[in-house]
């Protein structure tokens, strides 16, 4: 059940002392770094004695990353780097981030760790569905898949058809997919005359990379029979595999001998009380080439209280609602796309797509919700269609505040992406 049960379910005070130990061990090595080492003098010389300590030291911002492009939070020697992993960087610096052979080893570690506890063992087919490359999606879980004994397919993201080759062949159990992705490739059952449930030997799926719903799992795992974890991870901080479900499915335990994280106002800065809802900081504890220190990821989560009953004590993260980039301000209302997500998916008539839109009528924003309805429902009466639009409008209000203007549109018809989804055109006029 565990991978690692003395790490993975040591006493809270011990892990606490451990993690304090860590801190200041990377808060003297940082400051070989140019960035680290100019914020440290700035500050008059620091190092950390207790908690207050730490938690007096500034924030890292991925600005910051991207201004020291491209070594200037590195601490070890170039030679000691064995891997980097980059940001696409479309506008600006990228920001990248440099490992060490042990940060790599550390990183395939808790995959390995974290699909453990899920449930999958050597004997499982692994077929990961991830962007390889710069994206760090891929390779992490590929190492952590080689590391549990899995035989592991790189199938990367795309050719859908090819895909499901795979897995009727190889019979692959374990999947790793994007979920917007997985919406979309059971659309190749019918035309490839494949039964999920007799056909293929799907067991367990990795969903990651993009906010998504409790209501889309629960359609996923129904989709392919299957048993889906929701995985965290970002490529500042390694990637994937740092917070994951246990089999409870009731929050992501975040490995803390891995990373020390805090959970923050983020206006104030100032930590919110636990349970709240925040800004998600992390701290590296152990990584060489470039740790990070308070590193402001721009996910909004918050800290599920009380222990879990898979006696692991790392503390669990909710689902990601959003980031503080994707926020959108309508009319002085916060609203975040996975919240439109969970009312519109929520309503039976809905099919596997939506898209948001706001628009300025009238010197006010406007909100617009395009949401595909299943064929069924489709071809039904207008009063039927009417009464549809109606309840979509009613179940948004209740979420978000906000009153929007629904436009059903027929099944597949919406734009669709091979990776992330983008769900939302922001049209207002500037200014
Ligand atoms: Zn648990």
């Amino acid at each position: 059940m565990y991978w690692e049960k003395e790490q993975e379910t040591l006493e809270v005070d011990l892990l606490r002392k451990q993690q304090l130990e860590y801190i200041k061990k990377i808060v003297k090595r940082v400051g070989k770094s140019e960035y680290y080492g100019k914020i440290f003098k700035n500050l008059g010389g620091f190092s950390i004695n207790n908690w207050e300590d730490f938690k007096s030291l500034p924030f890292t911002e991925k600005q910051d990353l991207r201004d020291s492009f491209p070594y200037g939070l590195l601490v070890t020697d170039l030679t000691d780097v064995i891997r980097l992993h980059s940001s696409s960087g479309t506008t600006g610096n990228p920001t990248v981030i440099f490992h060490t052979k042990n940060d790599i080893a550390d990183w395939t570690n808790f995959c390995a760790r974290s699909m453990y506890m899920t449930g999958v063992r050597k004997n499982d087919v692994f077929q990961n569905m991830m962007g390889y490359g710069l994206f760090t999606g891929g390779l992490g879980f590929h190492y952590g898949a080689e590391k549990v004994g899995m035989l592991t397919i790189p199938s990367g993201p795309g050719n859908s058809k090819r895909q499901l080759w795979f897995m009727k062949k190889f019979q692959t159990s374990v999947i790793h997919i994007l979920p917007n992705y997985a919406l979309r490739l059971c659309s190749f059952f019918e035309p490839l005359n494949i039964d999920p449930y007799t056909d293929l030997n799907l067991r367990i799926a990795f969903l990651g990379a993009e906010p998504h719903s409790e209501v889309i799992r629960k359609k996923i795992e129904e989709i392919y029979g299957l048993r889906a974890f929701n995985s965290y991870g970002l490529s500042e901080i390694y990637g994937p595999g740092i917070a994951f479900e246990c089999e409870e499915q009731n929050g992501m335990h975040i490995w803390e001998d891995y990373l020390y994280p805090e959970i923050i106002d983020p206006v104030t800065g100032e930590l919110v009380p636990e349970g709240e809802e925040g800004e998600l900081v992390l701290t590296t504890l152990r990584r060489e080439a470039m740790p990070i220190i308070r590193y402001r990821t721009r996910d909004l989560t918050r800290f599920i209280p009380g222990p879990c009953p898979c006696g692991r004590t790392h503390r669990r993260i909710d689902r990601i609602k959003g980031r503080t980039d994707d926020m959108l301000i309508i009319n002085g209302v916060n609203l975040f796309p996975i919240q439109v997500e969970r009312a519109v998916m929520e309503c039976p008539a809905v099919g596997e797509n939506y898209l948001i839109e706001v628009k300025t009528i009238n010197h006010m924003d406007k909100l617009f919700v395009h949401v595909e309805v299943n064929r069924e429902a489709f071809s039904g009466t207008l009063s039927e269609l009417k009464k549809i639009e109606k309840d979509l409008t009613n179940r948004l209000r209740s979420e978000v505040e906000v009153t929007p203007e629904v436009i059903l549109v027929e099944g597949g018809s919406l734009p669709v992406s091979e990776g992330k989804a983008k769900r939302v055109i922001d049209n207002r006029e500037k200014g």
